[in-house]
């Protein structure tokens, strides 16, 4: 019997595959291979999905996040005040804008930046906030458009890890300036290789956006402001054009599983984060339970033959690079207990019946 893993993209449907390989054949049949037809028709797609305007397809997640911040003015002097339990990559594009992330603390109970600490972590020279839709969970985002909208901060949502999770009817993404989504393969709208866009209401943000993502250039070789080499290609857009169709039935089944995941959990040692508030607020991108033995179920389960991975084990203050920055003055305890406890199990669309029964089977036969 093979493992239950975290991802497995082989087991995808043959109709996926096959419709996925037709759309690469006429790509390189088109003879066009970087910002052309397939961009603009996976952009038009990815934005009406969202409920939005715009999208501009660049590289890679993290590039959306810089891009997204740049096309608003945020860089050398500002401060972007995020959560210390997120992917390096959301600081790292912070860092790479020119700016100065701060680090304020998550609400234990979902995993999710804290709004009062993010009060907290507030200065001078702060000029935006960037929550974390961690997980594929989405928070009480127009609590946090209002929040900012008082105090005149930009709002940038990081979704790289929750594609259409909703609040209310509104997609992740489209509370605030800017949203940013990686498309990596393993994220619930994954490309076969990287890919990102950002989305945005404002024309001409997304306007600016598309020229940084290109060298910053206005018009053919002319360049008014230093850029970058950030775009989206043919190849995966078309890709991601055959992709978003099956993200809805995706979803679905992973809300399943995550609801069969809940349920058939039934171990004292171990315990799965809140339930969402509304199955729109939760795309189930990972699975997470807490627990005080953390490694000692790790193994127990690698030996029961499921695999599990830490999201994340070191929280960012306790990156060298981020060794510095300036953090909630109350501290960060809440994320340095979930760093210590939390543990993400398999649970993807291309899982069958046998294996979830066999992930809480594995779960509740830990000692
Ligand atoms: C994956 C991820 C990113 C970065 O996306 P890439 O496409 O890998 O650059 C940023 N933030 C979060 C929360 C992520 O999970």
């Amino acid at each position: 019997m093979s493992d239950v893993v975290m991802n497995d993209f082989r087991a995808e449907p043959a109709a996926i595959r096959a419709e996925m390989l037709e759309a690469a054949r006429d790509v390189f049949e088109s003879g066009w291979y970087v910002l052309g037809k397939q961009v603009g028709a996976f952009e038009a797609a990815w934005a009406r999905a969202c409920g939005t305007t715009h999208a501009v397809g660049v590289g890679n997640g993290m590039d959306a996040i810089e891009i997204g911040l740049r096309a608003l003015g945020v860089g050398a002097g500002d401060e972007v005040v995020t959560t210390p339990m997120t992917a390096f990559a959301t600081v790292l594009a912070i860092l790479r804008a020119g700016a100065t992330p701060v680090l304020a603390d998550i609400d234990p109970a979902t995993g999710l930046l804290d709004l009062a600490s993010v009060e907290r972590s507030l200065g001078p020279a702060t000029k935006a906030v960037m929550p974390v839709h961690l997980y594929g969970r989405i928070g009480d985002m127009p609590a946090w458009a209002a929040f900012c909208a008082e105090r005149k901060l930009h709002l940038v949502e990081d979704c790289a890890q929750a594609h259409l999770a909703q609040w209310q009817g509104g997609v992740a993404g489209t509370f605030g300036s800017v949203g940013a989504y990686s498309f990596y393969p393993t994220k619930n709208l994954g490309a076969i290789g990287d890919a990102g866009a950002l989305i945005t209401g404002s024309a001409e943000l997304a306007a600016h956006a598309a020229r940084l993502r290109n060298y910053g250039q206005s018009e053919r070789y002319h360049h008014p402001e230093v850029g970058m080499n950030s775009r989206l290609d043919e190849l995966q857009a078309a890709l991601l054009l055959v992709k978003l169709k099956w993200l809805e039935e995706f979803t679905t089944r992973r809300r399943r599983i995550a609801g069969q995941l809940a349920e058939g959990i039934r171990n004292s040692l171990v315990r799965p984060l809140a339930a969402p508030v509304a199955p729109e607020n939760h795309v189930h991108h990972l699975f997470v339970v807490l627990s005080a033995d953390r490694e000692r179920l790790q193994a127990h389960l690698r030996e029961k033959g499921v695999q599990a991975l830490i999201h994340y084990p070191v929280p960012m203050h306790h990156q060298k690079p981020c060794a510095d920055l300036r953090r909630d003055p109350r501290g960060l305890a809440h994320t340095e207990r979930h760093a210590a406890q939390c543990l993400s199990l398999p649970c993807h669309a291309q899982m069958d019946e046998a294996q979830v029964a066999r992930v809480i089977d594995a779960v509740n036969g830990f000692r």
